[in-house]
Formats: C-alpha cells, sequence, structure tokens
C-alpha cells in the first residue's frame, strides 16, 4: 500500500469516515441552538442522524388521510433529492414550511446530504391555500395556530445556519478522514513489517534446515571415520604392549622406549577417538544412562588416586574431600567416573606447578524454579541429590567463554589452549552426561586465581 492508495482510501460513505455519534451530537446541538430539526443522509440514502420533533401541524394534517398522503409524498421528495455539486434546493412543503437540503462533499467527492427543516420561512405571512385545501374540513384557525408553534426562520439566516453546520461536518470528516488514514497507515506498516518477519523467518528455518542437515552429515562422518580407525588402531596398542612387554624378544633400552611411546600414544589416540564416538551417541540420543546405586565417597576418592600420579608429575597435589553424611546416590557409574574424571584431568591440565587441584562431593537440596511467581514456589517439588565440585588454582576463564565451553570443540582461545592441547570435546560430553541424568553442570572463575566446575546429579524422579 503506497501513500496514494491511502489518500484515495475510501471515503465515499460518510459512515465509514465519521462516528456516527458524533454527527448526531452535532445535530442535537445545532436543534438545542436553533431549534431547527436536522437530518443527515449518506450518500447511498441511508438515514445517519436524525434530530427533530414533532410540529403541532404535521400532527394536525396527519389526522387527515389526504393530510397524511401529502406529508408522507414531500417527505419522501425530500429524501430523494440529490442537489447538484456545490447547490442547495430549498424543497417547499404545502403546509408553506420548507426543507433546506444541503450536499455534504469531501475531496470533490459526495458523500451524502443534510437537510434542514421543516421550518417556516419568517417572510411568510399568510396561512397557504395549499394547507387550508389539502382535505376537506380543515379548520383555518386551527391551522394557523398549529402553523404559529412551528420555527420561523428568515431564509437568510436559515441559509447561514446550514453554512455553519456544512462547515462543521466538514471539519468532522476531515479529522475523521485524518484518523482513518493514520489507522490505515499504521495497519499498512504493521502489515509490512509482518510480511518481513515472515520473510526473516521463512529464511532462518531454511538455514536452521541445512544446519541439522550438516550436522547429520557432520555425525555420520565422525562415526565412520573413527569407527575405522579404532580397528587398526586396536592392533597398534596390541602389538605395542606386546613389544614392550617383552613378549616378542628382549629389547634394548631405546627400542623399549620407543614401544612404550607408541603404546602411550596409542591409547591416547583410542581416548579421543572413544570421545568421539561418545560425543555422536550422545547427540543422537543413542547413549542411555543405567542408574544403579553407587558409593560418591568411594567414587571421588578413586578418581582422586588415578588422578595423582600423572599430577604429581606436575608436582600438582589432587585432594577428595567428602562433605557431610551424603544420601544414597543412584546413576551410572561410568558415566559419573568419567564426568569427574574429565573434569579432574582438566583441572590439572590447567594447573600451575604446586598448585593444588579439589575434588569435593556434598548433598544439596534446592526448590525448583518456577517463574509461575512466588506462590507456586511453595508447591513445586525440592530437588535433592549430590554435589560435586572440582576446582583448580589455574588461570580461570574468562566470563565471556563460560558458557561456551561446554560447546563440542570449543577452546578458549590463546596460549594456555595450545601449550596444554586437547580436543574441545571433554567438557561437551561431560555436559551431556549430566544433563543425561537431569543435572546441571556449571562454571564459576576467576581470572588469574582458578576455576571451580560444578555438577550436580539429583535423585532419580520418583514419576
Ligand atoms: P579440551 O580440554 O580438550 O580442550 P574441554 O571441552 O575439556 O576440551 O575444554 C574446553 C576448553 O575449556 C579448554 O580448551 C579450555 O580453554 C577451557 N577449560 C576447561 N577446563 C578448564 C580449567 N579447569 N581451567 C581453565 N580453562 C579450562
Amino acid at each position: 500500500v503506497t501513500a496514494t492508495d491511502l489518500a484515495l482510501a475510501d471515503v465515499s460513505r460518510l459512515e465509514d469516515i465519521v462516528d456516527k455519534n458524533a454527527l448526531v451530537e452535532v445535530c442535537r446541538s445545532f436543534f438545542d441552538l436553533f431549534s431547527l430539526p436536522i437530518r443527515v443522509f449518506g450518500v447511498d440514502g441511508g438515514l445517519l442522524a436524525d434530530v427533530h420533533e414533532t410540529r403541532d401541524v404535521c400532527a394536525y394534517v396527519n389526522g387527515y388521510e389526504e393530510g397524511r398522503e401529502a406529508c408522507a409524498r414531500c417527505v419522501g421528495e425530500v429524501k430523494d433529492l440529490v442537489p447538484p455539486p456545490g447547490d442547495v434546493v430549498v424543497h417547499p412543503c404545502f403546509t408553506g414550511a420548507v426543507y433546506r437540503i444541503v450536499p455534504l462533499e469531501y475531496q470533490g467527492r459526495r458523500l451524502g446530504r443534510f437537510v434542514v427543516g421543516p421550518y417556516l420561512p419568517a417572510e411568510r405571512r399568510e396561512v397557504p391555500r395549499t394547507l387550508l385545501t389539502i382535505a376537506d374540513g380543515i379548520d383555518p384557525n386551527r391551522a394557523r395556530e398549529a402553523l404559529e408553534e412551528m420555527p420561523r426562520v428568515r431564509q437568510e439566516t436559515a441559509s447561514r445556519i446550514a453554512e455553519h453546520l456544512s462547515r462543521t461536518l466538514d471539519l468532522i470528516v476531515f479529522s475523521g478522514h485524518r484518523a482513518l488514514l493514520t489507522t490505515e497507515m499504521h495497519l499498512a506498516s504493521v502489515r509490512e513489517s509482518y510480511r518481513e518477519l515472515a520473510e526473516k523467518r521463512d529464511q532462518l528455518q531454511n538455514a536452521y534446515d541445512r544446519l541439522k542437515e550438516l550436522d547429520r552429515l557432520k555425525s555420520n562422518f565422525l562415526a565412520t571415520v573413527s569407527h575405522e580407525l579404532r580397528t587398526p588402531l586396536t592392533s597398534i596398542i596390541g602389538y605395542s604392549d606386546m613389544l614392550a612387554t617383552g613378549l616378542a624378544g628382549d629389547l634394548n633400552g631405546e627400542q623399549q622406549e620407543f614401544a612404550e611411546t607408541i603404546r602411550s600414544k596409542g591409547d591416547h589416540l583410542l581416548a579421543l577417538i572413544s570421545s568421539l564416538l561418545d560425543l555422536n551417541k550422545l547427540e543422537q540420543g543413542r547413549l542411555t544412562v543405567e542408574r544403579q546405586p553407587m558409593d560418591a565417597t568411594a567414587l571421588i576418592r578413586e578418581v582422586a588416586r588415578d588422578l595423582g600420579p600423572p599430577a604429581a608429575k606436575k608436582g600438582v597435589t589432587v585432594e577428595a574431600e567428602v562433605n557431610g553424611p551424603l544420601p544414597a546416590l543412584r546413576a551410572d557409574p561410568i558415566r559419573i567416573r568419567q564426568v569427574l574424571f574429565n573434569l579432574g584431568e582438566n583441572a590439572v591440565k590447567f594447573s600451575p606447578e604446586g598448585g593444588r587441584v579439589r575434588l569435593s562431593v556434598e548433598p544439596y537440596e534446592e526448590v525448583a524454579d518456577d517463574d509461575d511467581g512466588a506462590g507456586l514456589v511453595l508447591l513445586a517439588p525440592a530437588r535433592a541429590g549430590l554435589r560435586f565440585s572440582v576446582s583448580d588454582e589455574g588461570p580461570g576463564i574468562p566470563e565471556a567463554e563460560q558458557a561456551k565451553i561446554f560447546d563440542a570443540f570449543y577452546q578458549v582461545d590463546g596460549s594456555s589452549t595450545r601449550e596444554h592441547g586437547g580436543t574441545g570435546l571433554g567438557l561437551s560430553i561431560v555436559h551431556r552426561l549430566v544433563v543425561a541424568h537431569g543435572g546441571r553442570v556449571d562454571v564459576e572463575s576467576t581470572l588469574g586465581q582458578g576455576s571451580t566446575f560444578h555438577f550436580t546429579i539429583p535423585d532419580e524422579d520418583e514419576a
């Protein structure tokens, strides 16, 4: 819709532009001021406003059948009379009264007309013959009395009143039209914004579909490649292990060292490939969590013990801490161990020499967040379970990165990452495994002071 379309917005119907009540109000105030009956008709002849009082003379002639007919004829003529553009027509009634019919126009288009009257031109003194002879039995005195009660207006005054009303109505039409235009313009712009939004939404949807497809391809690719790599790798590890353990004969010191390096790098590679496969399974929802009773205290001590030797090489100490009596834990032992170990490994990896890594566990209880208002919080079931924490005294993670490190392959840019190596898969697996248990993982970190990762394992839902 363009501005020109709007300017031509349908202004041919008075009733579409102005409020009918406003029209009636204006007519009424004119009636109150001048005692002149006023009717407003739309372009198609519909009556839009009508303010009048029945006059004695009208009531009197309507008492006679011929009078009734003549009256109906006259009113009909007035109703059907369409004055030529810009012209005012004064239509006489047989009673001597007149009707003044004024066209209503706007921007050169006819909108309708209004009728002032019947009123008696002040210039008229006599009771007209047309009234006296309209029916047998008309009493000239009664007729005169009845006519006396009719408002008397000089034609010139009537003309000025009509003109004034005409201007007032013009004004109402003008402001009505302006309001209409504003509304239409507003609607048009809303429609346009909606269209634009719909277009953007479609584009986004397309992009999203494409990304999903790419993601699926990537997953398939990863799965295939990882699988194909694992088979030969198993042989490499097996044979290097046999060599290193002397099954194929004695090796000299250097040979022994090489075979051990091959095996340890092979192990590393296998762990990496397993991570990829795990992630893939998690992404596709194929990895199921098998909960069973487990001992959180034993778990945390065991993980701390396993992390000890590699940490010691860096001069890092690993501590386990159990806070308070713990409720029973039901979780997937392999997966929970994997999560804790992964976080612990990161903590050791990012610890400076002489740093301390602490693994801890404690009971927790929380009221489920419910945005529906305070009332519901009381009703919301409390979640309880265990909360594990892994803290280090490493470089910390910038706040802006804290949400991203749980994405697959994401690594905080900078020398520290390159210095420490890694794939960027660990935390994303941690995140998914914790979520699969219905828990949450988050990180608190201060740059230069260290990081603490927390994860919760809530009790199983009874449902
Ligand atoms: P990786 O350690 O193999 O790079 P992760 O998914 O485990 O992958 O971690 C992603 C990134 O998060 C790391 O590369 C590192 O930038 C940051 N990060 C993880 N743990 C820590 C930590 N304890 N201290 C500082 N940065 C960390």
